[in-house]
């Protein structure tokens, strides 16, 4: 083919392609005169060719775009240029590329309508802005791509610069997490990951995103401890503490002083698109302000109004409880069954009260544990024994199976004890027509599983769901008529949380359940803590009873003098100085809340004094103080209600 014939066949593809396409087409000259201007650009700047070809680029009508061809047709090494132009109600991509030709070049300018994009993403960030929670989307190389209105709200200007920038969800947030990078970066270090998730590979997103049920044990049984498998990288590890678990309440709270005190939940969650690519991540600042302050005045109010219930109800309880025992006199049958109806509520109640003195402590942060090795096998027998007159008379039969040569484990023995008796309670409550119900123990590694099963009503999976949260119970005629507070599971995950072990369950309706769950072995150089070693012989000296309340220091006289103890009691912290230098006691029982002092001084002065130095003080309160006891000398805690045989 000739040369000239070849070129035409070009230009007219070219013309074609040009005349056909979506986008507008704009050739400008050296000279800035335009050359071409296909149908598209007509019909998106809205003017003839005829009235644009060999004029200068203003006569286009877009001055922005026209200033865009001057300069670039003036620079010296022009490079591609993108202008965005918004022309009556249009928005239009232009790229202006210079090209070089015999002629002395030009500029190619190509124009996109994207009035259509521009409008999706005004709308979608119009909804952003409108939410009510802070949003801050990261890229994936860490940058803060946006923040909405509420962030600025929250944290002030600097959030808005920011944007832009690499800054970390700790930085942002005035966060000091030490060695720590942020969110992002944990996303960004997919390489690094070891394959260790036992359903899905590192690599596999859907494994993040899974939510966490309880599962059996040895598998992760949240979500973020499937991340925290999957990605073993260290910056994620570090950043755990910043990543919500979608669907769980373990998310984050960041308390941000400037440029006013709030308290935001923060949950931080990876953006994958339809490919499974990882786009950045979004972290969402929910502002919970209002709702802290309202929970402290609840938990507040809780435990004052319990501690109020408790000081009359200790003596109700007590001297009740002295009654049916006989120790006041014979009774008749009648009067003893209306005394033990009394003394059942008494205890009902006092299990409500303690129930929710515990739940406002641990919201509070105010629960100490008081960490020891402990054997399991005792605590088991001690919760087997407890149990064994209930168990018989709801016709289930309590078992145990305990793993030889089990190892100690690091744990509060009373709480354990509490965690313990909550689920062998419930198995024996929800199997009504009886059943079998055993306590399992077995060494897992590195930790020991309790567990506790039952052949009783069992759970469905959505109420599995929900069972560690407080007040739930499962909506049904029978555990309607069973009664409870939906309490003691919400307190069971909190004490074993507190002790870095795990909760679970494994269920199925109408066929019994398993609840379990787990503890640390005890390191060797894990120490007991001080208490008294097993109880005094009675006759043996004398007991100095401190307690404010006579009713009560009346009662805790009856218990131990029934015991064959000698006591003497004090109700001020003066008259108990002067007792203590009277008889030098064998033991001392305290309550700290005295009308002439505080108690903890007292307990000071008497292990100061060399005259009581030597008595192990116990301390009886309804405060629960149960660490700074400790930390002043004391050699255990009781609470009240006391509990009379712990007493004795
Ligand atoms: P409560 O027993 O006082 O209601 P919990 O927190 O101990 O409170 O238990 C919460 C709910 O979980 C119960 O109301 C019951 O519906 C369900 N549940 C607990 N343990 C069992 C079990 N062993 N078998 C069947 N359902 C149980």
């Amino acid at each position: 083919m000739q040369d000239g014939v070849r070129k035409k066949r070009q230009n007219l593809h070219i013309r074609t392609l040009m005349a056909n396409s979506a986008e507008g087409f704009v050739i400008v000259g050296p000279d800035g005169a335009i050359r071409v201007f296909n149908e598209t650009a007509e019909e998106l700047f809205g003017v003839s060719r005829t009235s644009v070809v060999g004029s200068a680029a203003e006569s286009i009508g877009c001055a922005k775009l026209a200033s865009a061809i001057r300069a670039q047709l003036k620079a010296k090494r022009p490079k591609i240029k993108s202008v965005q132009v918004e022309l009556e109600r249009r928005v239009l991509s232009c790229k202006l590329a210079p090209f070089d030709d015999d002629l002395g070049g030009g500029l190619a300018v190509v124009v996109r309508d994207d009035t259509e994009l521009f409008e999706q993403q005004e709308r979608a960030e119009a909804i952003l802005a409108g939410a009510g929670d802070g949003l801050i989307v990261f890229t994936p190389d860490s940058r803060i791509a946006y923040v909405n209105p509420a962030v600025v709200e929250i944290l002030g200007p600097k959030a808005s610069q920011a944007v832009g920038h690499q800054v970390s969800l700790a930085t942002l947030l005035g966060l000091e997490i030490p060695g720590s990078d942020d969110a992002v970066a944990c996303w960004e270090k997919l390489e690094c990951t070891h394959l260790e998730c036992p359903q899905y590979g590192a690599d596999d997103l859907r494994c993040w995103l899974r939510c966490g049920t309880p599962s059996p044990d040895g598998e992760p049984t949240s979500y973020r401890d499937k991340q925290k498998r999957c990605i073993k990288c260290e910056a994620f590890l570090d950043n755990a503490p910043l990543l919500g678990e979608p669907g769980t309440t373990g998310v984050t709270e960041a308390t941000i002083e400037e440029p006013e005190h709030r308290v935001v939940e923060v949950r931080t969650n990876p953006v994958i698109d339809r490919m499974g690519r990882y786009l950045g991540c979004v972290s969402t600042l929910h502002d919970v302000t209002a709702e802290r302050e309202i929970a402290v005045m609840k938990n507040e109010f809780v435990s004052m109004v319990s501690h109020e219930l408790r000081t009359p109800l200790t003596s109700i309880k007590g001297y009740v409880d002295l009654i049916v025992d006989g120790e006041a006199g014979e009774i008749n049958d009648i009067q003893k069954e209306f005394l033990e109806i009394v003394q059942e509520n008494s205890d009902r109640l006092v299990s409500l009260i303690n129930d929710l003195l515990d739940i406002s402590r641990i919201e509070s942060g105010r629960v100490h544990l008081k960490i020891e090795p402990l054997e399991i096998p005792d605590v088991v027998q001690g919760v087997l024994d407890t149990f064994r007159t209930y168990a018989e008379q709801s016709g289930v039969n309590l078992t145990s199976q305990v793993a030889r040569n089990l190892p100690r484990v690091a744990a509060d023995r009373d709480r354990v004890g509490q965690v313990l008796m909550n689920l062998v309670s419930n198995a024996i409550k929800y199997s009504p027509g009886g059943g079998d119900a055993k306590i399992a123990v077995k060494r897992h590694g590195d930790k020991v599983n309790i567990e506790v099963t039952d052949s009783g009503i069992g759970i469905s999976e959505e109420d599995q769901r929900q069972l560690f949260t407080k007040f739930f119970r499962v909506d049904s005629s029978l555990t309607r008529e069973i009664g409870g507070t939906g309490l003691g599971l919400s307190i069971c995950k909190s004490v074993i949380d507190l002790h870095g072990g795990e909760v679970w369950v494994k269920s199925r309706e109408g066929q019994g359940s398993t609840f379990a769950f787990s503890l640390c072995v005890a390191p060797d150089d894990l120490v007991r803590t001080p208490a008294v070693e097993g109880p005094l012989k009675p006759g043996t000296g004398t007991v100095l009873v401190i307690d404010h309340n006579p009713d009560i220091a009346d009662l805790v006289e009856t218990y131990l003098r029934k015991r064959g103890y000698d006591v003497i009691k004090a109700h001020s912290a003066a008259e108990a100085r002067a007792a203590a230098a009277k008889v030098k006691p064998v033991l001392i029982t305290l309550d700290v809340m005295l009308d002439d002092g505080d108690g903890f001084e007292l307990l000071q002065l008497l292990k100061d004094d060399p005259n009581t130095a030597d008595a192990p003080v116990v301390v009886l309160s309804i405060v629960t103080d149960e660490g700074k006891s400790l930390r002043h000398g004391a050699a255990d805690y009781l609470e009240k209600p006391i509990d009379k045989s712990r007493l004795v």
